[in-house]
């Protein structure tokens, strides 16, 4: 018998993909907990029943979260992910020779487990490596009592529901201005242009009210909700348009490059009208 696994993404459409397997299943204190193994796209990690990263198409995503600010920033040295349990964001960010520390901050330790254990190739910066510290707590609470000590925030959450509903929130970018140096730099995923334009909107301009450089740049990730995805960053100094193509280091990648890195701005004409 064929077994097939949907995510409704909104009440009215939802992706299919054909199960080889289901490898595990738990309820965890925080949420509902799946990997599983399909046909078209390899090992999927599932929390409440959302697709949050396959093995097929997971380097858009990380690549794009992480470079675009990694190389926008001078020389990053200090880089807080927060959400991110899989890893896949620290091994993007580990990449960069500048960067001395990288820590994650995931409030589900079994996220971080269940990775390591099912999804090898995305979680492969998060044990023996000297740079990375892996902590397990609520971000919120993290970057309340940190100041002034990272060069780079990624926010690399679930939907803006349970414990990720505070990384969407005008005071937790307060509080993330706050724990960046002088001239840091923050990008959070931001959703789907197509299904969630209030969010867009209205991360976008609350972002904008702290932090004096705000841009949303987009990738196509075909397991996300529409497969267009959003990403929104906050810059005390540096501006991402303005880098040189030369200063970009050649990192491996298979999404990213300069010359994404100086297209992503360029915004179809429905989502800047989102941002006006
Ligand atoms: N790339 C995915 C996406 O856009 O669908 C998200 C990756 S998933 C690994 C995000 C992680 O954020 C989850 O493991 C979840 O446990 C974690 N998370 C949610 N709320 C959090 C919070 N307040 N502090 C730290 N981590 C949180």
């Amino acid at each position: 018998m064929e077994l097939w696994y949907t995510e409704k993404q909104t009440p009215h459409v939802g992706i299919t993909c054909k199960i080889s397997r289901t490898l595990h299943t738990e309820q965890t204190p925080y949420q509902h907990l799946a990997m599983i193994d399909t046909e078209q796209f390899g090992r999927m990690l599932v929390l409440d029943g959302m697709v949050m990263t396959t093995v097929q198409d997971e380097f858009v995503y990380h690549e794009m979260i992480s470079h675009v600010a990694l190389n926008t920033h001078p020389n990053p040295e200090q880089v807080l992910v927060i959400g991110g349990g899989d890893g896949g964001a620290i091994r993007e960010v580990v990449k960069h020779a500048s960067v001395k520390k990288a820590t994650l901050v995931e409030i589900d330790a079994r996220v971080i487990e269940t990775s390591k254990e099912y999804l090898p190739e995305i979680s492969s910066a998060l044990s023996g490596n000297p740079r990375v510290e892996v902590v397990v707590d609520d971000g919120i609470a993290h970057v309340k009592k940190t100041r002034g000590v990272y060069d780079v925030i990624l926010v690399d959450s679930t939907e803006p529901i349970g414990p990720a509903e505070g990384l969407f929130a005008l005071d937790f970018y307060r509080d993330i201005f706050a724990a960046l140096k002088d001239d840091g730099i923050m990008v959070a995923q931001t959703e789907s242009p197509f299904f969630n334009a209030d969010l867009i909107r209205r991360v976008y301009k609350d972002m904008r009210r702290v932090f004096p450089i705000t841009k949303l740049y987009l990738a196509a990730v075909p397991t996300y909700p529409s497969g267009l995805w959003s990403f929104t960053m906050g810059s005390k100094r540096w501006d991402p348009e303005q880098v040189e193509e030369e200063k970009i280091p050649a990192l491996g990648t298979k999404y990213y490059s300069a010359d994404i890195h100086k297209a992503v701005f360029k915004l179809p004409r429905f989502v800047r009208d989102l941002l006006e």
